[in-house]
């Protein structure tokens, strides 16, 4: 689904956010990626996301080497194939929860009578069948990060990328919130979660460790495969 090999990104002012990251995630895979804040992890999230290119390196998402394809064919990569969660939620104000998630549907050219019934799937799904009519002012923290989940899966991406889920969250939601993102899985989409929290990335089959814009740890590949210290 996913192969980094070898890949740098340096930021103006000479920041390497990442030093040379390889990292391979199959079809259908659960993983977290963990770290400490600076460590590299939202901007590798960018790189599988591809909302941005790598210094060096090579990114291939689903097959497709992402350096081969216009930015053009990146978007359409992107919405069809991924979907994002973020710590923020990104719901728009003053809109009914039913109209925001159909709206994930618009680029996919779907006529709006089939865009509100699978908005209606997807929110059901994530259990808000009951919240269709709900702007976000009226919806909690948990149930705000539920649709913005229900938004990312309604078009049935292969990955779903999210950028620390529970970070706004009590623990109570934070853990509903993990639990819709676990049943995605089994459902059978890949799922990468990125996330500082240690008993969050401890819930996922696997977790891969961050530091200095590098992998320092996969709980795949044991320590002394990879040539790194016990973790
Ligand atoms: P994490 O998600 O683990 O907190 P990030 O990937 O956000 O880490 O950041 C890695 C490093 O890159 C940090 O030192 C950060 O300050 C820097 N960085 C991130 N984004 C940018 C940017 N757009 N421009 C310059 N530096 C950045």
């Amino acid at each position: 689904m996913i192969e980094l090999t070898d890949v740098t990104k340096v930021y103006p002012g000479d920041v390497h956010a990442l030093a040379g990251v390889t990292l391979n995630i199959g079809a259908g895979e659960l993983v977290a990626v963990v770290g400490p804040s600076g460590s590299g992890k939202s901007t590798m999230l960018h790189m599988l996301g591809t909302l941005d290119r790598p210094t060096s390196g090579r990114v291939a998402v689903d097959g497709h080497d992402v350096s081969r394809l216009s930015d053009r064919q990146l978007s359409a990569l992107r919405a069809s194939r991924i979907g994002f969660v973020f710590q923020q939620f990104h719901l728009a104000a003053g809109v009914p929860a039913l109209d925001d998630v159909a709206d994930g549907l618009l680029y996919a050219g779907v006529p709006m009578k089939e865009r509100k019934r699978r908005a209606e799937a997807a929110l059901t799904r994530v259990g808000l069948g009951h919240r269709l009519d709900h702007e976000p002012h009226e919806l909690s923290g948990g149930e705000k990060q539920r649709v913005a989940i229900a938004r990312a899966v309604v078009g049935e991406p292969a990955l779903l990328l999210a950028d620390e889920p529970t970070g706004n969250l009590d623990s109570a939601s934070g853990r509903g919130v993990m639990a819709v993102l676990r049943e995605l899985h089994a459902a059978g989409t890949t799922v990468m979660v990125i996330t500082h929290d240690l008993e969050v990335a401890a819930g996922l089959d696997r977790q891969v460790l961050m530091r200095d814009g590098r992998v320092v740890g996969d709980s795949l590949i044991a320590p002394h495969e990879a040539g790194v210290a016990e973790w």
